[in-house]
């Protein structure tokens, strides 16, 4: 579909996990014709690196995350949401008429935005980790977790996501060793147990990562355990690092308020900014729940709070 960038738009998306698809679809059954930004390579956010999504309400054997984001854009698509596969670089938001810049130097100007930037992953800030990042250090079993076959990798983190991680991972591995700095893990109880069970996943609490080795290839990991001081050196060919995730707030850091997280604030219980026209959802709000579902909830919202903004003016 063309878009006329001559016209004043009422709405634009910006993001397109289950919260920007979702703002998409009752925005676009809403007739306010919405352009939906999905990112030049991110279309479809971080459930397209996840495996089995067993907790979205109406799928009895579970969806494969990026069937479950293809099931939502062609949803959007369906109602006439006009999707935009290019990032929007820059956004200027304070006054009545929002003015917008894509990747392809496109202007749009709209009545109202969305914002559904999502999150990136979080990293460990080791120089190491940079330099041997697709050599071995990864942040996404379910794109590289092929090449590690019948080998020995390190999952570091101690959330729902380093639990996925390593239980997909043992797919490939011949062990997996999940690293997590403290005693206890942040996971939930049916992720834990699952992992707890797999006889190919070992842990290791209590333990930091100081340093990655490898000179082409990982190598290893310079350890330090957090009770004893003792530090340690330890071989694996692959480190899948799920250490939890940013919001990705940068674009509009400066215009919109954000916490001390930099996640963007909203009003109460509504998906509005401090910025009158602009709405905030999913993981770049939220700190808290952070699933799914409750990204695609307020995706919902923001639709409904902007359609009311419009409907005011
Ligand atoms: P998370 O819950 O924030 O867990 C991050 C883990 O990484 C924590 O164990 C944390 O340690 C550790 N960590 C953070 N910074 C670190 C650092 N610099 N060095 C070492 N370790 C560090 O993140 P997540 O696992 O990505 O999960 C995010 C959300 O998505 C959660 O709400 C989760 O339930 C959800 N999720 C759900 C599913 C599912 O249901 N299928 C799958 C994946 C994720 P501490 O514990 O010490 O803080």
């Amino acid at each position: 579909m063309s878009i006329n960038y001559n016209k004043i738009q009422d709405v634009v998306v910006v993001g397109s996990g289950p919260a920007g698809y979702t703002a998409a679809i009752y925005t676009a059954r809403a007739q306010l014709n919405p352009i939906v930004y999905e990112g030049s390579v991110t279309a479809g956010g971080a459930l397209m690196n996840t495996t089995e999504v067993e907790n979205f309400p109406g799928f009895e054997n579970a969806i494969m995350g990026p069937d479950l984001m293809d099931q939502m854009r062609k949803q959007a698509l369906h109602f006439g949401a006009n999707l935009v596969t290019d990032d929007i670089i820059s956004m200027k938001l304070d006054g009545e008429i929002k003015e917008l810049e894509d990747g392809s130097g496109n202007k749009i100007r709209a009545k109202s935005v969305i914002l559904a930037m999502g999150s990136a992953y979080k990293e460990l800030g080791l120089i190491n980790e940079k330099r041997l990042s697709g050599r071995g250090v990864s942040w996404c079993a379910t794109c590289d977790g092929f090449f590690f076959r019948e080998q020995v990798i390190a999952v570091l983190g101690g959330g729902d996501s380093a639990m996925e991680e390593a239980n997909f991972l043992t797919k490939f591995a011949a062990k997996v060793v999940v690293i997590h700095r403290r005693e206890s893990l942040r996971a939930s109880k049916i992720m834990a147990e699952r992992a707890k069970n797999n006889p190919k996943i070992e842990f290791l609490f209590n333990t930091e990562v100081l340093d990655i080795f490898g000179e082409d290839k990982v190598t290893g990991l310079k350890l330090k355990n957090s009770i004893t001081g003792e530090e340690s050196v330890r071989e694996f060919t692959g480190i899948f690092i799920a250490i939890g995730h940013l919001p990705r707030s940068g674009l509009v850091a400066g215009q919109v308020k954000l916490n001390g997280e930099g996640y963007v604030e909203v009003v109460g219980r509504s998906t509005m900014t401090n910025i009158p026209g602009v709405f905030a959802c999913g993981d770049l709000v939220d700190f808290t729940y952070r699933q799914a579902i409750t990204a695609a909830g307020s995706g919902c919202q923001a639709a409904l709070d902007a359609e009311r903004f419009l409907s005011g003016h």
